[in-house]
């Protein structure tokens, strides 16, 4: 069920459904995605689903989490450092800290903070920073980021984030009401913010202040 084999069928699913990046789809492949849900799961975890971790939040699903990564990689020459808010269980911040020098990552909820930190220590991952804090103020001390990412749903981007987005960056994150919301880049030019809106998708709300 963990096997390289059960692995390398959820990246094909990927594939055909249009992911494309060699080195995201090899993130993905190498991240043991079992591990990042209660063992009564483990059996689903290869599933391109979305999966409870408690306190009503989730496990994105490979396939947003591979659409949200090339999207943050595309156009972008040389990512040095990543704010990703919304840490979880910490699945995604394990794929992009593959990709890129370092992540920062910001989660709300105390006790998922604590346990992605430790998680990701286990899996011998050092280049990664997570914070108990809340996402709408960003992470101003270590920034400009070459890219933002943003796995809860905001109702509009929020305005603390543009000004921590480094010149050439990309900031990606699905921006709506409760249920609907779409997947919305922001690139920033030297002069410029360019917005593109891409697939619906539906992702748990993102919320003020720490818990
Ligand atoms: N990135 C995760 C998905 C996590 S679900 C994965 O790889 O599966 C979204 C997470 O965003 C939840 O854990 C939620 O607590 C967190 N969140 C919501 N609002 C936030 C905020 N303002 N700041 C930081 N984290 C927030």
């Amino acid at each position: 069920m963990t096997s390289r084999r059960t692995r390398d069928r959820l990246v094909d699913r990927l594939i055909a459904k249009g992911i494309s990046n060699p080195r995201v789809l090899d993130a993905i492949a190498n991240t043991p995605r079992h591990l990042f849900v209660d063992e009564a799961l483990a059996s689903r975890a290869y599933e391109d689903a979305a999966l409870p971790i408690g306190y009503q939040q989730t496990i994105s699903q490979p396939f947003i989490v591979a659409t949200m990564t090339e999207a943050l990689l595309a156009g972008v020459e040389k990512h040095t450092r990543i704010l990703e808010i919304g840490t979880g269980c910490g699945y995604q911040t394990m794929v992009l800290a593959q990709l890129v020098n370092l992540v920062y990552s910001i989660e709300r909820i105390g006790p998922l903070q604590v346990a992605a930190r430790d998680r990701l220590y286990d899996l011998k991952i050092r280049n990664v920073y997570i914070k108990h804090g809340d996402g709408f103020a960003g992470w101003p001390e270590n920034g400009p980021y070459t890219g933002i990412l943003v796995t809860a749903a905001p109702k509009a981007v929020p305005e603390e984030l543009y000004e921590q987005l480094a010149v050439g960056g990309a900031m990606v994150l699905p921006e709506g009401d409760k249920n609907v919301q779409r997947l919305i880049t922001i690139r920033r030019t030297a002069n410029n913010y360019e917005r593109s809106e891409g697939e619906w998708v539906n992702f748990v709300p993102m919320l003020s202040g720490k818990v």
